[in-house]
């Protein structure tokens, strides 16, 4: 039967290849449009344009004695657009039957056997009730579902009628689309504002706090004014810090593509942001030490950029490293094959092993308390890395509890 259905398919699309041709056309553009996608319409372009341009001013000629019209595929044109297709897409007929499976849909769901009814492959049931909506109204249907095997993915199915222009032999296409890349992008950024407010919601409740404390209870007891602003100030202190790293993320977000075209020579510019924060050790009793080359040792990169990342490394080595009394900061101009590095070492408490890849995250802290009992906003590294990465740079973070913690830049 299923046979019976691909052959009379088959004949038929020999008949009305033409028009078969512009009916692949509109679903290529129907589809491109539907993924907003420039490698969607460049394949599909791509694929389709050469054989209408080859053949729409000459009219086909006859088959040669030889040469019947069952041995010509008639999907062949519509295969050549989907194969290059970076998403699963089946060719269905009215029925459903499977007419053709791209090379992905094969990758991703397995084989099926032309003829075979879609539902063999495809099982979800919310895809499948759009499979079925789809063919009872005769309507371009759409469904998002989570795949969890093979691997876990999110995908947009679309199912669109293809008309062919003189009416008769409509199919179906059916396309995956893979949108878990932006699905975990629009997470990301969800939870970035989620815990930006709940950063400043804190400060805020306890200003807030403190306002009705010294308009009430507090309005003669000049104590306790003092007391109170004097927190107060240190919690809008707290938020304009805040404000501020959140500022140098996105301009950095902004310019994250351009790389930087300056020559900077490291020994100097290590040597000034050791002594801007010699005040800062000094009051927590640690010693700077550096640990210099002669000679220059110059990189590609923006001055005030690479100052900030070497301030964020100092100043945390510092804050978080203070009961190991001292910071080494070694810089390595390149050698044998090794490009120019600069390590900053503390000999503090160090990192627990399960924090290590997660610390240039946003907002992400080892210890919540001792972060914002040291001033801190969880931004630091997350600036440094988008600095380092703008700079074609890395940063490699080694850490042993008890022993110290040792982040290093690598150019
Ligand atoms: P913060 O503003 O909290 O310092 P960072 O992004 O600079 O944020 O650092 C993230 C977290 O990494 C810190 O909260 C701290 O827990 C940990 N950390 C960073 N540097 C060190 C270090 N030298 N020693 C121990 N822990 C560190």
């Amino acid at each position: 039967m299923a046979r019976q259905v691909g052959k009379a398919v088959r004949e038929w699309m020999a008949r009305h290849f033409f028009s078969l041709l512009m009916a692949a056309a509109g679903v290529a553009a129907l589809i491109a449009a539907g993924t907003n996608s420039w490698v969607a319409v460049a394949v599909m372009t791509l694929a389709v344009l050469p054989s209408l341009a080859a053949r729409a001013p000459v009219p086909a000629p006859a088959p040669a004695a030889d040469e019947t019209p069952a041995a010509i595929d008639p999907l062949r044109e519509v295969k050549a657009a989907f194969a290059g297709f970076d998403s699963p897409v089946y060719v269905l007929d009215l029925k459903a039957n499977v007419l053709y499976q791209n090379p992905s849909a094969q990758h991703i769901f397995g084989p099926v056997d032309p003829g075979q009814h879609i539902s063999v492959k495809v099982r979800m049931p919310v895809v499948a009730d759009m499979i079925r909506d789809a063919l009872a109204s005769g309507r371009n249907g759409q469904v998002e579902f989570a795949a969890t095997v093979p691997s876990e993915s999110v995908y947009l199915v679309r199912m669109v009628r293809a008309e062919p222009i003189d009416g008769a032999g409509a199919f179906y296409v059916l396309i995956f689309r893979d949108i878990s890349e932006a699905r975990r992008i629009d997470r990301m950024r969800s939870d970035f504002v989620a815990n930006a407010s709940h950063e400043l919601r804190t400060p805020l409740a306890s200003l807030r706090g403190f306002i009705e404390t010294l308009l009430g209870p507090a309005k003669n007891d000049v104590k306790a004014q003092e007391r109170f602003l004097n927190i107060m100030l240190e919690q809008v202190t707290r938020m304009s810090r805040l404000v501020d790293d959140l500022m140098s993320l996105s301009r950095l977000e902004l310019k994250a593509r351009l790389a930087p075209g300056d020559e900077v020579d490291l020994v100097p510019l290590l040597g000034s942001v050791a002594d801007a924060l010699a005040p800062l050790a000094g009051d927590l009793g640690v010693e700077i030490r550096l640990h210099l080359p002669e000679e220059p040792v110059l990189v590609m990169g923006d001055r005030d950029e690479l100052t900030q990342v070497f301030e964020n490394l100092i100043e945390n080595a510092c804050k978080y490293g203070q009961e190991g009394k001292a910071v080494d900061i070694k810089l390595e101009p390149a050698a044998k094959g090794q490009a120019a590095h600069v390590t900053v070492a503390d000999y503090g408490p160090g990192i627990a092993e399960e924090h290590v890849p997660r610390l240039t995250e946003r907002f992400y802290r080892a210890n919540v308390e001792s972060s914002r009992s040291k001033k801190g906003t969880g931004l630091g590294l997350a600036i440094v890395k988008h600095i380092l990465t703008r700079h074609r740079a890395r940063l490699v973070i080694k850490s042993e509890l008890g022993k110290g913690s040792a982040f290093t830049v690598r150019f």
